[in-house]
């Protein structure tokens, strides 16, 4: 695939504009005076042209009476359109925010020396403002708004190789959107496409168009940058994860175990929570003397993760349990633990399983950053999000405090944490 130019739509992508953009319609039909629409109602009809919106907002308004057909409606039309543009250039970040983990999957894309794209049908005033009121403008290469927008994918391409005397061509773009339309530009250009379902488009009508990728916000791709960056996927088990979303350790974490594995001469290994088996097989394959087990709760992966493992040939050496590690009783003993499961449980995960750790051993947890939001509160403005982070918050303070275990903190991946136990 080699992808190496990321194109990202604005609304519904990057930031959840939609009461903001509602709100300014509204402010428009009072300014004229027609009745408000609610904004849910509004938010589903939100699309790049914003005429065609607000024509289709008018109506609800008016219960079907608005007509283009008038020269007076035709005016007042202009005027409203003009109206809104204006209000909304004025106040286009009052309640919108970025989706989780979006800072950092640009953030991560830079270091990596991705080109990264903005393909915005959105004016081009308001769209500076949002990126730079909400500190991200400087991640982007390229910010192509309104009038470079209608110019098309094709034409984007060319001005994106010209600048930086590059020869990318449409397989080698990713492109991120929440409307069918999205998908269906993206598929018509020739570039992968990613459906955000968690965006204002309708979700069903975007799954309709067979993305190559659906995930709920787009900075769940940032797991599989380094596989996509690949000329050929050369991983199944990857390719598989990311066509149903299946969460599993970054490279660079799991690089960064591997070197542990290998450097400590660990042999045995626990892991709380499987998911389809990578982590797993890549433990396993470190050497011949390596063992592994895992245990995972949901009966599909688990069955997809011994499979996994019996493709490679490990099952010998891999033991796979379908359980609830919070219940499950193991009498083994291991020189590494990887708790990798339900975030929220990690403290429960890590009293239960350190009785299994061998002398010497130590236990390693992930996502200790979750996508920088633990850092970072204000990257995230949903209720269940934040509530995790201020949980993997007090995960953190149980082991910094920890009175038997000292623990180092790692930022490779998305956060990792060594603990040892103390002497
Ligand atoms: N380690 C895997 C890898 O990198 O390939 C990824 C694991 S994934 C991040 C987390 C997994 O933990 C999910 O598949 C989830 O079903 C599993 N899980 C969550 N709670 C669990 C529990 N109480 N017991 C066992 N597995 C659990």
């Amino acid at each position: 695939m080699a992808i190496e130019v990321y194109v990202f739509d604005l609304d519904g992508t990057i930031v959840n504009s939609g009461e903001d953009i509602a709100f300014a319609v509204n402010a428009a039909l009072k300014e004229f005076s027609y009745w408000p629409v609610p904004e849910k109602e509004i938010i589903s009809l939100i699309q790049d042209d914003s005429e065609k919106m607000l024509l289709n907002v008018l109506n609800r308004s008016t219960k079907n009476h608005f007509s283009l057909e008038t020269d007076y409606n035709q005016k007042q039309f202009k005027k409203i359109c003009e109206f809104y543009i204006d209000f909304y250039q004025n106040h286009p970040v009052i309640k919108t925010n970025l989706y989780a983990g979006i800072k950092n999957l640009l953030k991560v894309l830079k270091e990596k020396k991705k080109t990264i794209v903005l393909f915005t049908s959105k004016e081009e005033a308001a769209t500076l403002k949002i990126l730079e009121n909400l500190d991200i403008a400087d991640y982007f290469d390229f910010i192509f708004s309104k009038d470079s927008f209608n110019l098309g994918l094709d034409s984007l391409l060319d001005c994106i190789n010209k600048k930086k005397s590059s020869n990318y061509e449409s397989k080698n773009c990713i492109i991120f959107g929440d409307t069918a339309l999205d998908i269906k530009r993206g598929r018509a250009f020739g570039a992968t496409t990613v459906a955000c379902r968690g965006g204002l488009g309708n979700s069903a009508e975007l799954l309709a168009e067979n993305p190559d990728f659906s995930f709920s916000v787009a900075s769940e791709i940032e797991k599989f940058i380094d596989a996509l960056s690949m000329e050929e996927n050369s991983s199944k088990i990857i390719e598989f994860a990311m066509k149903n979303e299946v969460p599993i350790i970054q490279d660079e974490g799991s690089n960064f175990i591997l070197d542990y594995i290998k450097s400590h001469n660990v042999k045995s290994v626990l892991e709380i929570g499987t998911a389809i088996g990578y982590s797993a097989i890549r433990f396993a394959q470190v050497s011949p003397e390596m063992r592994v087990t895992s245990i995972e709760i949901d009966e599909e992966r688990y069955k997809t993760a011994q499979a996994n493992v019996q493709e490679k040939g490990l099952e010998s050496r891999v033991k796979i349990i379908f359980a609830d590690a919070l219940e499950y009783e193991l009498n083994d003993f291991f020189d590494l633990i990887f708790i990798d499961a339900a975030k929220a449980q990690y403290q429960k995960f890590f009293e239960k399983y350190k009785h299994n750790l061998n002398e010497g051993g130590v236990i390693i947890c992930d996502n200790l950053s979750f996508h920088g939001m633990v850092e970072d509160l204000s990257l995230t403005h949903n209720y269940s999000t934040k509530k995790l982070v201020k949980k993997i918050r007090k995960f953190i303070d149980f082991l910094k405090t920890n009175s038997e275990f000292i623990t180092d903190f790692y930022s490779k991946g998305d956060g990792i944490s060594v603990s040892k136990r103390k002497k």
